[in-house]
């Protein structure tokens, strides 16, 4: 344990010496370090396509979709801007401050340290370490030991193709991330759980280092009887067992608006066949649960006596049906925690006001979703509940655009990231303001008079 916290001791103090010789802080010298990082992600796909199969059957399509074109969108849009992003932007000057001007000047903030969950685990490690280095700062990963091939697999390719003073990714648990974090970050990017979260930024209060929490929590999806049901049944299937539901921003459970939940879950059980079969098991597009303490954990859920879809499990394989339960109410167990599994509860609600209630009576959540024609449904639930980010008429999507700032809020998280908001969460802004030395009134220095006081008011409010 020593020699390793005294090795992590010395990387980080490699990478603090890297960062202070200014190399990173040339644009040319970011943009082709992005390039090389996605020339090396895309010549080893192969190899991360094998690793993210073994660790939980995700195909390589989705492998793909839901985590290696977001990284290189990510890189694509940063080489494209980070020069328009890190250069100084001009701002008024107010009347007091003339002769002179004004002006904001991005800075990278230093060593970084990315935490990574397992679910997504390229994409939730690489994404926030693109913004990193486009920002103009170095880079330590640790990926979350639960997704161990994936881990293994980031190690390798990006540890034998980068300077451990510029980027590198440091593996291991509990100890060993326990152990990074006695050292002095300039920056802590962490994704998981909200316990694990405020154990980071304990950690992080040691050193004043700023955190940016990307937690989770239960997303709901209201849907209206306006919904366009077909389409509704559509999206919030495929959103809900993508990834075997393990996505923080999965619609978490729903609130169905009395008078069309029969013909919503007759829909969703058509789609769940259409993609999967009758036996998803077989299903090539359907991932496996990561471990048998999540397993575990998800099975307790289950209420069989509520069951209207699926239901079926396997432990050997680590799989768990595409289930959707009736009937559910607040107090079941599955409404207690995030489900993070493909389980999908449905609760009928009558009245608006009393289903918003429910809602924000409960932690804020990282993702909300409605399914409705009426704007008016919408502007209500958005008005009145304070969440992360969301979408009507889908789910999960919201997150695939990067002008939108991906992050959460309160139980959900802090701080944001994707495309521009990465940028700006891996910077400071320094403040800067040039006085003019051409003229210098006496109006603030002494003697005060109440001549200088008038002029004083009529300039400062
Ligand atoms: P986790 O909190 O168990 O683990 C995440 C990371 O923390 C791992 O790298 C792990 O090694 C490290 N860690 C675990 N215990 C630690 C400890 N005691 N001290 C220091 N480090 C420790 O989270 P998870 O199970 O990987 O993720 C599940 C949660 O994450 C869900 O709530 C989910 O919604 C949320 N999540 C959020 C996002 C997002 O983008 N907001 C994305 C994915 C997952």
């Amino acid at each position: 344990m020593k020699s390793d916290e005294l090795n992590y001791s010395k990387l980080v103090q490699s990478q603090l010496d890297y960062f202070n010789s200014n190399i990173t802080k040339d644009t040319d010298f970011r943009i082709r370090q992005l390039k090389h990082l996605k020339s090396v992600l895309k010549s080893n796909e192969k190899l991360l396509d094998e690793a993210i199969y073994k660790d939980f059957k995700k195909s390589s399509f989705e492998n793909y979709v839901t985590e290696l074109s977001l990284i290189y969108h990510e890189i694509n849009l940063a080489m494209g801007d980070l020069k328009e992003w890190s250069t100084k932007k001009k701002v008024a000057t107010n009347m007091a401050n003339m002769p002179g001007n004004s002006y904001i000047l991005p800075e990278p903030l230093g060593v970084t340290l990315t935490i990574g969950a397992w679910n997504y685990p390229y994409q939730l490690s690489l994404a926030p370490v693109v913004a990193a280095l486009a920002a103009g700062n170095t880079a330590i990963i640790k990926p979350s030991e639960l997704a161990l091939n994936t881990s293994r697999a980031m190690a390798a390719v990006i540890n034998d193709n980068f300077e451990s003073q510029y980027l590198h990714v440091v593996e291991g648990g509990v100890e060993e991330t326990t152990a990074l974090l006695n050292e002095k970050f300039n920056k802590i990017f962490y994704t998981g759980s909200g316990n694990v979260g405020r154990i980071i930024m304990g950690a992080a209060a040691k050193h004043l280092t700023p955190v940016t929490l990307e937690l989770g929590g239960k997303s709901p999806a209201f849907v209206f009887n306006d919904a366009k049901l077909k389409i509704a049944a559509k999206r919030l299937v495929w959103a809900k067992f993508l990834n075997g539901g393990q996505t923080c921003v999965a619609p978490d459970y729903l609130l169905v608006e009395k008078g069309m939940k029969e013909k919503l879950i007759e829909e969703m059980q058509k789609q769940i066949l259409k993609y999967h079969g009758d036996n998803p098991m077989q299903s090539e597009g359907f991932v496996r649960i990561i471990n048998p303490r999540h397993f575990d954990r998800i099975m307790k859920f289950i209420d069989i006596e509520k069951v209207v879809i699926g239901g079926e499990s396997n432990k050997v394989e680590l799989y768990i049906a595409p289930t959707v339960m009736d009937n559910v109410s607040f107090d079941d167990a599955v409404m207690q925690e995030e489900i993070f599994g493909p389980v999908l509860p449905i609760i009928e609600f009558d009245d608006l006001d009393e289903a918003i209630k429910m809602v924000k009576d409960r932690d804020k959540p990282l993702a909300l979703y409605v399914f409705t024609s009426s704007n008016k449904n919408t502007e209500k639930i958005f008005h009145e509940i304070s969440f992360g980010g969301g979408a009507v008429n889908d789910a999960v999507m919201h997150l695939a655009n990067a002008n939108l700032p991906f992050g959460g809020v309160g139980e959900s998280g802090m701080g944001s990231y994707h495309g521009k908001a990465g940028f700006d969460t891996f910077s400071h802004f320094k403040s800067i303001y040039s006085h003019s030395t051409m003229v210098e009134p006496n109006l603030k220095y002494t003697p005060y008079t109440p001549n200088k006081l008038k002029i004083m008011r009529l300039m400062l409010e």
